[in-house]
C-alpha cells in the first residue's frame, strides 16, 4: 500500500525525499532537479528567473553574512569582506597559492605552513570549508523556498581535476551545511549525463567536454563503458576565460577613444563602466553583428570581425590544450565521439565553430551552457534516488573510511558513496626522532574525531630503521575489492618493511545504525568542523612553538636581546592560548609570533648562504 505524508509546516505533500543536484562553480552555482512531473531535469529559479547564485559571500556588520547578488555589490567597496573564487582555495595549502596572491582582494592568511590556508575576514579566520558551506547554505535556502520542502540531500559536482582533499573538502561543506551529500560527481560527467550520454549500459564512448566559463578553462576526456565514466585525462588554464575576452575589449576600446591612463585612475567607476559595457558587448555579439554604446560621452563600436580578432589568441590556445588533452589520453582526433560544450563563454560563435573544426565535428550546444553541469548533477541524483532504472548502480561504500591522525582527526581514505573495488593511498611519516613504530587505527564512519566513528581494526607497523622524525615515508593503502572486503596496508617505502590486515566494514552493521551515523554527522557537522579546526591550530601552535624554540637555542649568539625576549614572550602566551581552546586567538597568536621571527629567520639565512659562497667559483 502506498502511503502519503503532509509536511505539516508547509501544507505541501511529502513526496519521496527530493536529492537536489548542485553545481558548486567558481563564479556561479546552481541548483537542478528532476521535475517530478515532466521527469526532465530543470534548474531552480526565483520568480524574477534568476537561477545563477554568484559564488560570493560578504561579512558585514554585527557578523551578518549575505551570498550571492547582495555580496556581489561590496566586491569593489569592501574587497577584504567580500570573498570571491573560494573554490580555488579548496583543500589547499598557502604553499600552493601564495604566486596568486596578486588575485585575490581578501586576506589570505600567509603563516609560511603546509597546512589548509585560512581567509580572515574581521577578526574571524574560515576555512574555505566554511566559506563554501555558506553558499551551499543559501542553495539549500533558496532551493527549500522555490520547492516548499526540506531539501536534505544532494549531489555536487567538482572538477575532474580535483585531488582527494578538495573532494573532501567539498563534501564537509556540504555537511556543514546540513546537506547529506550523497556523491561528488566530476563536472564533465555530469554534463554528459545532462545530454544523456552514459545513461545506457551497453554505451562505450570517448567525450571530450570543453568547459570555458567567466575565469577558468578547463577540457576533460572521458572514457564511458558499462555506466562507468573514467577521466582519460584533463588540461586547461586556471586564469583563462571570459574576463580575458572582456579585458581584451577594454584595452581596445582605451585605444580607440584616446583615454588616459591618468583619466581612468582617478576615475575607478569608469573603469568599471568600460567593463561592464565591454561584457554587454561581448554577449551582444554572440547574436549580433555589430555593437554600439557610451560610456561618459565616448562613444564605443565594436563589431563581430573587430571582436573575433580580438578573442582568436584565447580561443587558440584552448584548441592547444585541447590537443594537449588528447596527448594525455594516447588518443587521436578522430577518437573522439561526442563534444560537450559546458560555461557561458561558449556562447561565444568563434569559440563553438574553432572547438567543432578542431574535433571535426557538430559539438553538443544545445542545453544552456551555464546550467548543463547542475542539469546533469540532478540526472545522477535521480540515479542514485533509483528512480532511473535503466541505470546500473553499482555497489558502493555506505559509510567513510580512514585513518586516526594528530590529535584523534579522522583522515578519510575512501569516502562513503565510492564505487566497489575503491582503492587510495597517502603518505604519512614520524613524530618523534627514532621513532621505531606507527600505530594505525582504522575507522569508519562521517565524523571529525575518531572516537565518534566506528572502529574497525588497529595495527603497528614496526621495525621502522631508526631515522629523524620526518624522515620515514609510511604509505597507508585502503582497498575495497569487490566483495566488500577493506584490505589496510602499511609500508615504509625507504626500508621497505610492510603489515596488513583485512576487514569486513559492513560485518554487524544494520540499515538503521548507517542511517543513524549519517543523521549524526550531520546534527554535529558544526561542532565537529570547529573541533576540528581548534585541534589543526592547536597541533599548528605546537609545530611552531617546538620549531621557534630549538631555532633560538640554536642560535642564540644572532639574536638581539630585544628579539630574544620578544620571541620568548609571544611563545608563551601562545602556549597559554593552546588550553583557552580558541582558534581565532591562536591563529593570532601564530601570526605575531611570525611576524616577531621572520626577520632574524631571514637575516640569518643570509649569512648562512653568504659564508657557504665564501670562496667557492660559481659556474654557470
Ligand atoms: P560561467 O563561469 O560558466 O558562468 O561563465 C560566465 C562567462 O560567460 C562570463 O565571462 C560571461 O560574460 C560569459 N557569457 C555569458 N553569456 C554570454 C554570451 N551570451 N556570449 C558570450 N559570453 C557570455
Amino acid at each position: 500500500m502506498a502511503t502519503i505524508g503532509i509536511n505539516i509546516a508547509t501544507g505541501s505533500l511529502q513526496q519521496k525525499e527530493m536529492i537536489v543536484g548542485i553545481d558548486l562553480g567558481t563564479t556561479n552555482s546552481l541548483v537542478a532537479i528532476i521535475h517530478p512531473g515532466s521527469k526532465e531535469p530543470v534548474v531552480l529559479k526565483e520568480h524574477d528567473g534568476a537561477a545563477l547564485v554568484p559564488s560570493i559571500v560578504h561579512f558585514g556588520e554585527a557578523n551578518s553574512i549575505t551570498v550571492g547578488d547582495g555580496a556581489k555589490q561590496f566586491l569593489i567597496t569592501e574587497p577584504h569582506n567580500t570573498i570571491f573564487s573560494v573554490k580555488r582555495l579548496m583543500g589547499k595549502s598557502y604553499n600552493d597559492v601564495k604566486d596568486q596572491s596578486a588575485f585575490f582582494t581578501y586576506r589570505i592568511i600567509d603563516d609560511n605552513t603546509e597546512s589548509l590556508v585560512k581567509i580572515q575576514a574581521g577578526s574571524t579566520f574560515y576555512s574555505p570549508v566554511e566559506l563554501s558551506s555558506f553558499i551551499l547554505k543559501e542553495l539549500k535556502h533558496r532551493a527549500e523556498h522555490i520547492l516548499k520542502t526540506p531539501v536534505t540531500k544532494a549531489v555536487i559536482t567538482v572538477p575532474a581535476y580535483f585531488n582527494d582533499a578538495q573532494r573532501q573538502a567539498t563534501r564537509d561543506a556540504g555537511r556543514l551545511a546540513g546537506l547529506d551529500v550523497l556523491r561528488i560527481v566530476n563536472e564533465p560527467t555530469a554534463a554528459s549525463l545532462a545530454y544523456g550520454l552514459g545513461i545506457s549500459r551497453e554505451e562505450v564512448k570517448t567525450v571530450a567536454v570543453y568547459d570555458l566559463g567567466g575565469g577558468t578553462f578547463d577540457i576533460s576526456i572521458l572514457r564511458i563503458s558499462n555506466g562507468i565514466f573514467e577521466v582519460l585525462s584533463t588540461n586547461g588554464d586556471t586564469y583563462l576565460g571570459g574576463d580575458d575576452f572582456d579585458r581584451a575589449i577594454m584595452d581596445h576600446w582605451i585605444k580607440e577613444t584616446g583615454l588616459t591612463s591618468e583619466e581612468l585612475n582617478s576615475n575607478k567607476s569608469l573603469l568599471q563602466e568600460l567593463r561592464l559595457k565591454a561584457e554587454e558587448a561581448k554577449k551582444f555579439l554572440s547574436t549580433s553583428d555589430s555593437y554600439n554604446g557610451i560610456v561618459a560621452g565616448h562613444e564605443l563600436s565594436l563589431d563581430k570581425e573587430q571582436f573575433e580578432k580580438l578573442v582568436e589568441p584565447f580561443v587558440t590556445k584552448t584548441i592547444q590544450n585541447c590537443k594537449n588533452a588528447l596527448q594525455d589520453a594516447g588518443l587521436a582526433i578522430n577518437d573522439i565521439d561526442e563534444v560537450i560544450m559546458v560555461g557561458g563563454s561558449t556562447r561565444v560563435p568563434l569559440v563553438r565553430r574553432s572547438v567543432g573544426k578542431f574535433f571535426g565535428k557538430k559539438v553538443h550546444d544545445s542545453l544552456n551552457p551555464d546550467e548543463v553541469v547542475a542539469l546533469g548533477a540532478a540526472v545522477q541524483a535521480d540515479i542514485l534516488a533509483g528512480n532511473n532504472k535503466d541505470f546500473l548502480l553499482l555497489d558502493i561504500t555506505p559509510l567513510s573510511l580512514g585513518i586516526e591522525t594528530m590529535g584523534g582527526l579522522m583522515d578519510v581514505m575512501i569516502p562513503r558513496n565510492s564505487k566497489i573495488p575503491s582503492k587510495a593511498a597517502r603518505q604519512y611519516t614520524t613524530q618523534k626522532d627514532g621513532q621505531g613504530s606507527i600505530r594505525i587505527a582504522v575507522f569508519q564512519g562521517e565524523r571529525d574525531l575518531v572516537k565518534d566513528n566506528r572502529k574497525l581494526a588497529e595495527f603497528n607497523l614496526t621495525g621502522i630503521p631508526g631515522m629523524p622524525a620526518g624522515l620515514p615515508k609510511v604509505e597507508v593503502s585502503f582497498l575495497v575489492n569487490a566483495d566488500g572486503i577493506l584490505v589496510v596496508k602499511a609500508k615504509e617505502l625507504r626500508s621497505g618493511i610492510e603489515q596488513s590486515i583485512e576487514v569486513k566494514p559492513q560485518y554487524g552493521l544494520t540499515d538503521e545504525e548507517v542511517e543513524k551515523m549519517l543523521a549524526d554527522s550531520i546534527t554535529h557537522a558544526k561542532d565537529d568542523m570547529q573541533t576540528r579546526a581548534l585541534v589543526e591550530a592547536q597541533t599548528e601552535a605546537k609545530q611552531i612553538i617546538d620549531t621557534t624554540s630549538q631555532f633560538i637555542n640554536k642560535n642564540k649568539t644572532f639574536l638581539t636581546g630585544k628579539e630574544m625576549s620578544e620571541t620568548t614572550t609571544a611563545i608563551q602566551q601562545l602556549d597559554d592560548l593552546i588550553e583557552k581552546g580558541n582558534k581565532d586567538e591562536i591563529h593570532t597568536a601564530i601570526e605575531k609570533l611570525n611576524e616577531i621571527s621572520r626577520p632574524y629567520a631571514e637575516r640569518l639565512m643570509d649569512e648562512a648562504i653568504g659564508k657557504a659562497m665564501k670562496g667557492k667559483n660559481i659556474m654557470e
